[in-house]
């Protein structure tokens, strides 16, 4: 198996993404695969490379390591530009003028649920296109698709059905599309297992048609569920003490956080020294399904100590 952690550089990880990060890594040992990084900083303005050191740092102090980072997005925009003229080139790719607001919903933001795609732009009369040209908003580019509802066979999440609409494959400013990027990196890569938070699961079926339509291979998906604070919402920097740096300030060691990992994961903690110890201890039934709620000295506010 190869498997990848693919963070955005907007910030530094939380320990739900170091979560995700490991499960990724322990579920690609344990089938005698290692583990890839890939920086997914499509968002230029939002990246930098400060954020991916202390990414890459983060993942070092846990002992989850991995072989030097060959792929940046935002040095393979010409690769996206090749394989969306490819899909133009077979009549399946076609401008969209709909709103900024609309187009952002759509594409910016992968973890948001989003709308299908109602098809506005698809097949505009000549006059309407003319119209929109002249609006003078730029086009984004959108994959032509008959909205097949695709069934993801996921390893932790089970069976989804997931639809798949007209959706963008680069944005109006030109910054090609987090769906196609993704595809493209990792058939590029020879990714075989795809291990992320579910709160991607829904853009999955999009990522399987654009395989099937470019003939990649669908890799093995494991979709975690997320973390949550101790109000039930998703993760956030509200919850206070979310960061390695946010915990080792607290003194709660790295080697703390990761014993408190793996007992997430189901493995016993007082077996882990190291993150080879959680390789042994691990397994994909014990992996809880149900959101992991951090533990309660994590959080802001209460007293510090492990
Ligand atoms: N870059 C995305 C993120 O930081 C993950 C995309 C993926 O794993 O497919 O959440």
């Amino acid at each position: 198996m190869i498997g990848r952690f693919a963070p955005s550089p907007t910030g530094p990880l939380h320990v739900g993404n170091l979560r995700t990060a490991l499960i990724a890594w322990v579920m690609a040992r344990t089938s005698g695969g290692h583990m890839l990084v890939r920086i997914e900083d499509l968002d230029r303005a939002n990246s930098s490379l400060a954020n991916e050191q202390r990414q890459l740092a983060a993942l070092a102090a846990l002992g989850i390591d991995h072989p030097p980072v060959e792929v940046r997005q935002s040095e393979r925009f010409d690769r996206y530009r090749e394989v969306i003229e490819h899909l133009r080139s077979r009549d399946l790719v076609y401008e969209c003028y709909c709103s900024r607001r609309e187009i952002r919903e759509a594409v910016n933001a992968p973890h948001e649920r989003e709308v299908q795609y109602p098809g506005t732009c698809r097949e505009l009369s000549n006059r309407q296109r003319a119209e929109r040209v002249e609006s003078g908003r730029p086009p984004a580019l959108r994959l032509r698709t008959e909205s097949p509802v695709l069934i993801v066979d996921d390893v932790v999440a089970g069976v989804h059905e997931s639809p798949v609409d007209d959706f963008v494959l680069q944005r109006n400013d030109g910054v090609p599309a987090y769906n196609l990027a993704v595809v493209v990196d990792d058939e590029a890569q020879g990714v075989t297992q795809v291990v992320r938070g579910d709160d991607l699961l829904f853009s999955t079926g999009r990522q399987m048609h654009l395989q099937t339509l470019l003939g990649y291979r669908t890799p093995q998906y494991a979709h975690v569920p997320l973390v949550v604070g101790g109000d039930g919402e998703r993760l956030a920097k509200r919850h206070g003490a979310i960061t390695l740096d946010d915990l080792a300030a607290r003194g709660i060691e790295a080697s703390r956080v990761l014993q408190v990992l793996a007992d997430s994961l189901g493995v016993d903690p007082s077996t882990v020294d190291r993150a080879a110890d959680v390789v042994s201890g691990f397994r994909l039934s014990a992996l809880p399904r149900t959101p992991w709620m951090i533990p309660e000295q994590w959080r802001d506010g209460a007293a510090s100590g492990n």
